[in-house]
C-alpha cells in the first residue's frame, strides 16, 4: 500500500522570485539590518496598508512590545486584550510590567467585544489591543470611538489579517497603530519577521529609536535610554519584497482554499464555518471551523486525531489566555472564548493546495466525522 499523502496545516509559498531577491541581498553584502530591501519593504508595506509609515521588526511579538514600550506603558498600567488570542498578545503586555486584562470575544466575529472592553476600562487602563482572529478584523469603528473617548491607545494585532479590509480600508490603517507577523505560517512570510504600521510619526520615531538599542540618532554610540535590538535583516526584507510582489496571487490562492472547504462542507451539520460580518473582507490566514454544537467538548479532539490518522494535520484553537500559567486569572469570565477554544479547529491552508487537494481533504474530513460518530 502506498503511504497516504500527508497535508501539513501550513506551508510557506516560496518561488524563484524569493530566491532571486535573497541571493541578490547576500551577494550585495547587505545581510544585516541595513540595506535597500529594508527601505523598499517598509515603504511598500506602508503604502499597501494605507498607513503613514512602517517600522519593520524581528518578529510579531517584539512588534507588539515595541509599540507598548514606545507608548510608555509600564508597571501599574493595564492593557485590555481578548481572552482568545495567541499568547504573544498578552506576553507583550507582561514584558512591560503591565497587566493584561482579558475580556471575552463576540460569537459573531470571534473578535474582542467592544461592550466588554467598555466594562473593563478602569483608572489604570492605558491601551486596548484588538486581535484580528483568524483573519477577521475586529470592530474598529466601535473600538476607535471608545478608545478616543477614554484617551486610550488602540492597537491592532493584525498578525493574522494581512490582506483583510473593513469597509474597504485595509488592516494596518484601522487603529492608532497596527502590528504584523511574518512567521512561516502567516499569509506572507520571511521565516521570522514583523512590522508596525502607524500614521503617528512621533510614535514611529520613538519605535525606530527603541528598535535600535535606544541610540541617539544624532550621536553615535550614545544611548540616552534603555532600548532593544528588534531590527529586521535585509535578508528577511528581500524575502518580503518578493512576497509583496506576489501578495495578490498568494491571497487569491488561499482565499480559494478556504472557500473550497466552506462550500464543500456547508452541508456537514457537525461543522460551522467562521462567521464573516458585513463590510469585512477576511484575510485568508487559516480555514477555521467549529465542531459540534455549543458546549460539545468531545468532538474536536476526536476529529483532530481521526484526521491525523488519515494524514490531515489540523490545529486546535488557542487556549484562553486566562488559563495559561503566566496570565492565570480564575476570575476572568469569558464563556464565548471558552466555547470557541474547545470546539475550534483549523484545516490545512496554504497557497499550494489545489482544487484536487482541497477535495481530498474534504473527503477525509467527512470520513473522519463519520468515524467518530459526529
Ligand atoms: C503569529 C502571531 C503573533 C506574532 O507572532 P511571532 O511568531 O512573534 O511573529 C502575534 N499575535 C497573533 C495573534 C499571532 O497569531
Amino acid at each position: 500500500m502506498s503511504p497516504v499523502e500527508r497535508f501539513p496545516v501550513a506551508r510557506p509559498s516560496i518561488t524563484e522570485l524569493e530566491e532571486r531577491y535573497v541571493v541578490d541581498a547576500i551577494r550585495s553584502g547587505w545581510i544585516s539590518s541595513h540595506g535597500p530591501y529594508l527601505r523598499d519593504f517598509e515603504e511598500r508595506f506602508a503604502h499597501r496598508c494605507a498607513a503613514g509609515t512602517a517600522v519593520s521588526t524581528g518578529n510579531g511579538t517584539v512588534a507588539l512590545h515595541l509599540v507598548l514600550a514606545a507608548a510608555g506603558i509600564g508597571p501599574g498600567d493595564e492593557v485590555i486584550v481578548p481572552a482568545l488570542t495567541y499568547v504573544a498578545t498578552a506576553n507583550a503586555v507582561a514584558y512591560c510590567g503591565a497587566r493584561a486584562v482579558c475580556v471575552d470575544v463576540l460569537p459573531q466575529s470571534w473578535c474582542i467585544d467592544p461592550a466588554a472592553v467598555r466594562a473593563a476600562i478602569g483608572p489604570r487602563t492605558r491601551a486596548v489591543i484588538a486581535v484580528d482572529l483568524y483573519g477577521h478584523p475586529a470592530d474598529y469603528p466601535a473600538l476607535r470611538d471608545l478608545c478616543h473617548r477614554h484617551g486610550l491607545l488602540l492597537v491592532a494585532d493584525a498578525a493574522e489579517s494581512f490582506g483583510a479590509t473593513l469597509d474597504g480600508h485595509p488592516t494596518g490603517s484601522l487603529a492608532d497603530v497596527t502590528t504584523f507577523s511574518f512567521f512561516g505560517n502567516k499569509v506572507i512570510t520571511s521565516g521570522e519577521g514583523g512590522c508596525v504600521t502607524t500614521s503617528d510619526s512621533a510614535l514611529a520615531d520613538r519605535m525606530r529609536l527603541l528598535r535600535n538599542q535606544g541610540m541617539d540618532p544624532h550621536r553615535r554610540y550614545y544611548f540616552p535610554e534603555l532600548g532593544y535590538n528588534y531590527r529586521m535583516t535585509n535578508l528577511c526584507a528581500a524575502l518580503l519584497c518578493a512576497q509583496l510582489d506576489r501578495a495578490d496571487e498568494i491571497i487569491a490562492r488561499r482565499d480559494r482554499v478556504i472557500a473550497g472547504y466552506e462550500e464543500q462542507l456547508a452541508d456537514e451539520p457537525a461543522l460551522t464555518r467562521q462567521p464573516v460580518l458585513p463590510g469585512v473582507r477576511r484575510g485568508p490566514w487559516m480555514a477555521a471551523f467549529l465542531v459540534g454544537g455549543e458546549g460539545d467538548v468531545a468532538y474536536r479532539d476526536a476529529l483532530a486525531r481521526a484526521l491525523d490518522r488519515q494524514g490531515v494535520e489540523s490545529r486546535p484553537f488557542f487556549v484562553p489566555i486566562p488559563e495559561l500559567p503566566a496570565h492565570h486569572d480564575p476570575a476572568a469570565d469569558c464563556p464565548v472564548t471558552t466555547d470557541l477554544s474547545r470546539r475550534g479547529i483549523n484545516l490545512p491552508t496554504h497557497a499550494e493546495l489545489g482544487e484536487a487537494e482541497v477535495k481530498t481533504v474534504v473527503e477525509r474530513v467527512r470520513a473522519a466525522l463519520a468515524g467518530i460518530g459526529c
